[in-house]
């Protein structure tokens, strides 16, 4: 299912909870953000919702790796071939970047790039003892590298993020957060189960595909 329609249910669930829950703006955008966030967020194991511009700076990033160390291969070449001048640390450090972007796969820069996002999250909370923001973080860090609609869309990655809603609704003193965090999430997964591809609700315990067509 298109992010745009995880978006669209997801700012519904924080509409909802806005007029529910006693009314301010400043919460009505916190619920609003936290439930778009949660509905969005089972998909950061797919390029889906972390393509755009994340992937043009992959790109950038993975083109700036194979020629930077191709021009400085060159140099050390030319530098040994015409001057006889040896420099093995900058021989070591070109090789290793033009390896490196050979290696690396744009999709993987990407993900590293999320996932480095994710590790500073984890960073954050364990030094302020926040053990949500350390699942989060782990969250973040570990989704962008698993399988597309794999554990991120299972009833346990739904039961984690409830927990991780539930320290951010005590971190906030905000009534609703957790509720709407798991809203948000679920309402991911049933969208998904109504595409054909289904959602496998139980893996890796079970891999069955659970669908459901209207
Ligand atoms: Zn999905």
């Amino acid at each position: 299912m298109k992010g745009s329609t995880h978006l669209a249910i997801g700012t519904a669930i924080g509409t909802a909870a806005a007029i529910y829950y006693p009314f301010s703006w400043k919460h009505a955008a916190l619920y609003v953000a936290v439930s778009a966030f949660s509905a969005l967020s089972a998909d950061l194991d797919g390029p889906s919702l972390l393509s755009s511009k994340l992937g043009k700076l992959s790109k950038l990033l993975h083109e700036l790796l194979v020629w930077t160390g191709g021009l400085l291969v060159s140099a050390v070449l030319i530098l040994y071939a015409v001057y006889g001048i040896e420099h093995r640390e900058w021989t070591v450090i070109s090789v290793v970047l033009l390896l490196t972007g050979f290696i690396a796969k744009e999709g993987a820069i990407r993900n590293g790039l999320v996932s480095l996002v994710g590790c500073a999250l984890i960073y954050s909370g364990w030094t302020s003892d926040r053990y949500w923001l350390i699942g989060l973080g782990l969250f973040i860090a570990i989704a962008p590298w698993l399988r597309h609609r794999g554990l991120t869309h299972t009833v346990w990655a739904a039961c984690a993020w409830g927990y991780i809603g539930l320290g951010l609704e005590h971190e906030l003193q905000l009534d609703g957060v957790a509720a709407v965090a798991t809203a948000g999430y679920m309402s991911h997964l049933i969208a998904d189960t109504l595409t054909p591809r289904g959602v496998k609700w139980l893996y890796p315990l079970w891999s069955k595909s659970f669908k459901l067509r209207l």
